[in-house]
C-alpha cells in the first residue's frame, strides 16, 4: 500500500474538512507550522566567531536548532525561517551549516554587505544554499535617506527581484515612507516587514505609526511579519492587546501576506515562552478564519521562503 507523508496527510486531512467535522478522520489541523523568524548561533566561538568587536550581548550564550526545536516541535512547528543574528555581521556560516545539517527543515534570511563589490553575486551563491531573503537593519544609521539610496541597495533590490528572493527590513515605523519610495522604484522586488515595522515598541500602538504600515499593503510584494510579541503593545502574554493591530494588517493585506513568527530565542527567555507566541494567532484571536491562520501559520512563509 503506497504510504503517503505525514505531511500531504495533514493537507489531505485539511482539505477534507468535511471527513474531519463528521468525526471520519481524527487528526486536526495542528501540525506542519512554519516560524518565520529565529536566530540561532552556538557558543562555539572558535568555530564561528563573532564579527570583529561585537559581543553575544544580553543574549543567551547558545541557541543552537536543537534548542529551538525543544520550543518549537511540541506546537507542531517543524520548519523555521533562520535570520543571521547580528553579531555574526556578514559571516552567514553558521547559518549555513543548519540550513544544511537539516534538510528540508530551514529556510534562510542573510546579510551582506552592499558596499562591497558584487553583491549581486554573493546573493546567487547564498541563494543556492538555501537562503531566499536578505536582511536589511536601519540600525544605527544616521541618515535613512542615504542608506536606502546607495548604489549596493540598489543592486541587492533589483538582485532579489530578478531571482526570486527577498528584502527584509527591520526598521522603526520612521522609515515606514523610505521604504514606500523603494518599493515604487523597485515594484516586482518582494518586502518582508519584520516584527510589524516594530509598531508598539515604545509600549502604545500609535495610529500615525500604524497608518504607515498598512499604507504598504498597495503594494502587492510587500508582506508583514506578525511577530516579536514580547516586545510589542504590554509585551505580556497572552498579547491580546496586539489583536486589533492584526486585525487591521489582514483586513488590509490579507492573511495571504503576512506570516507568523516568534523571534527566538528572544521569545522564550524573561518570562515569555513559545506557546504563548503561536497561540496568539492559532487559538486566541476570534477573528481569524481557519484560512487565516492557514495563511499566516504556514502557507505565506512558504510561498516566500520555500519556492
Ligand atoms: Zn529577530
Amino acid at each position: 500500500m503506497k504510504q503517503i507523508s505525514r505531511r500531504s496527510f495533514l493537507r489531505t486531512a485539511i482539505s477534507a474538512g468535511a471527513a474531519t467535522a463528521a468525526g471520519c478522520v481524527t487528526v486536526n489541523f495542528k501540525q506542519d507550522y512554519i516560524d518565520a523568524h529565529v536566530h540561532v548561533w552556538t557558543p562555539d566561538t572558535a568555530k564561528y566567531p563573532l564579527a570583529s568587536g561585537m559581543t553575544k550581548g544580553g543574549c543567551v550564550d547558545s541557541f543552537t536548532p536543537e534548542q529551538l526545536f525543544a520550543h518549537c516541535k511540541h506546537e507542531g512547528v517543524d520548519r523555521i525561517v533562520l535570520i543571521q543574528m547580528s553579531f555574526y555581521k556578514f559571516d552567514n556560516s553558521y547559518m549555513l551549516y543548519a540550513i544544511a545539517k537539516h534538510p528540508g527543515v530551514f529556510s534562510g534570511v542573510a546579510i551582506v554587505n552592499e558596499h562591497e563589490t558584487g553583491v549581486s553575486q554573493r546573493m546567487k551563491d547564498l541563494a543556492k544554499q538555501g537562503v531566499r531573503g536578505f536582511r536589511i537593519c536601519a540600525g544605527k544609521e544616521k541618515d535613512l535617506e542615504k542608506w536606502l539610496g546607495s548604489p549596493g541597495m540598489a543592486e541587492m533590490w533589483k538582485t532579489a527581484a530578478d531571482e526570486g528572493l527577498s528584502i527584509c527590513p527591520l526598521i522603526n515605523p520612521d522609515t515606514l515612507p523610505l521604504i514606500d519610495k523603494m518599493c515604487v522604484k523597485y515594484p516586482r522586488t518582494s518586502v518582508v516587514i519584520d516584527h510589524f515595522s516594530r509598531v508598539g515598541m515604545t509600549g502604545s500602538i500609535l495610529r500615525t505609526d500604524l497608518d504607515q504600515l498598512l499604507q504598504l499593503s498597495k503594494h502587492p510584494h510587500v508582506h508583514v511579519k506578525t511577530s516579536a510579541f514580547y516586545a510589542l503593545g504590554k509585551k505580556q502574554a497572552p498579547y491580546l492587546d496586539l489583536g486589533p493591530m492584526i486585525r487591521e494588517c489582514r483586513n488590509h493585506f490579507g492573511a495571504q501576506r503576512l506570516m507568523w513568527a516568534s523571534d527566538c530565542p528572544f521569545q522564550v527567555v524573561s518570562g515569555h515562552n513559545y506557546h504563548d507566541s503561536i497561540a496568539l494567532i492559532r487559538d486566541r484571536l476570534d477573528f481569524l478564519s481557519v484560512e487565516d491562520k492557514e495563511w499566516m501559520l504556514r502557507r505565506t512563509a512558504e510561498k516566500v521562503f520555500w519556492a
